[in-house]
């Protein structure tokens, strides 16, 4: 049988790509590298958290690896030469992984990040460092709540009872959660006339979101502006040191010619 590393007519080894994934960014950048480097190998690694999760280009792995020992593992036995972390900005401890399984791995890591949102004239944000940061702050922004965190975080509002909750998430949340909420299943993009009317249907006095960025999420800020609903913002956790970060897939693309010529 054929290593799927070796060409089939000769036996130069094609460079293998690892990307973290599970956002738009890598399934773009999956894309890409199928379109204008096809002479790589595309790995893209899921964690396996979506029902049915929409696959890129390439081959996909899905599940997790068993920390960064396992990921070290992996990059070692697939002769991984070059690792993106293109995970979610809040997926923390998949990039902490990342960086210590490059490291003792040695393979080149690059980190790909879309850049945070800026807050604009008439917006009222109130930035928080954690998600139960942002359940304090709510107690005192009104009582119907707009909560775009995801179904992950929801324990942490589940204290919450004098409040009522608007839920939006991919897969149906478990519990615990809060006792009063509606569960709004849905993924982006959504649109701006989406959200004013989401905002105004369930007279929304406060949203919650993290600082994913990005243009899929984004009309909710906007909708929230127009309707001076006030915003609380979970700031992004920091990518690991060290790690090189660039914000486009353009520059990834870039980076990976240059490593792996
Ligand atoms: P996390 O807390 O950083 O990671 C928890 C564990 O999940 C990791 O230790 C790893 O398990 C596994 N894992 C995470 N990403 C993986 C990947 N791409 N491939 C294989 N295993 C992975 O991550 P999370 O916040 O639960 O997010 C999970 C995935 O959903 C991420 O890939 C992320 O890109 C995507 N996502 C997250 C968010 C968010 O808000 N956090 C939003 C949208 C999409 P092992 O230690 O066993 O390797």
């Amino acid at each position: 049988m054929t290593d799927p590393a070796t060409t089939a007519s000769a036996s130069v080894r094609r460079p293998h790509v690892l990307i973290l994934g599970g956002t738009t960014e890598a399934r773009t950048l999956a894309a890409d590298l199928a379109d204008r480097l096809p002479g790589l190998r595309v790995t893209t690694s899921l964690a396996g958290r979506v029902a049915a999760p929409r696959l890129p280009a390439g081959e996909v792995r899905i599940g997790g690896f068993g920390g960064p020992d396992g990921l070290a593992r992996w990059l070692r036995e697939h002769a991984v030469d070059a690792l993106i972390d293109a995970t979610h900005p809040f997926a923390g401890t998949i990039s902490f992984n990342a960086a210590q399984a490059a490291a003792t791995a040695h393979v080149p890591l690059l980190a790909l990040r879309r850049p945070g949102w800026v807050p604009e004239p008439g917006d009222i944000w109130h930035p928080v460092a954690s998600l139960t940061e942002a359940a304090e702050a709510v107690r005192g922004l009104g009582h119907r709540i707009f909560l775009t965190t995801g179904r992950m975080g929801l324990a942490t509002f589940a204290h919450l009872t004098e409040q009522w909750f608007l839920v939006r998430s991919v897969d149906a949340p478990e519990p615990p959660h809060p006792p009063h909420m509606e569960v709004l299943l849905d993924r982006g993009p959504f649109t701006l006339e989406g959200e004013r009317a989401l905002l105004r249907d369930h007279r929304i006095d406060a949203l919650v979101t993290k600082d994913s960025g990005g243009a899929a999420t984004s009309p909710k800020l906007t909708a929230a502006r127009e309707a001076g609903v006030p915003v609380v913002v979970v700031r992004r956790p920091a990518v690991p040191e060290g790690v090189p970060v660039v914000e486009m897939v353009e520059e990834a693309v870039a980076w990976l010619r240059i490593r792996l010529g």
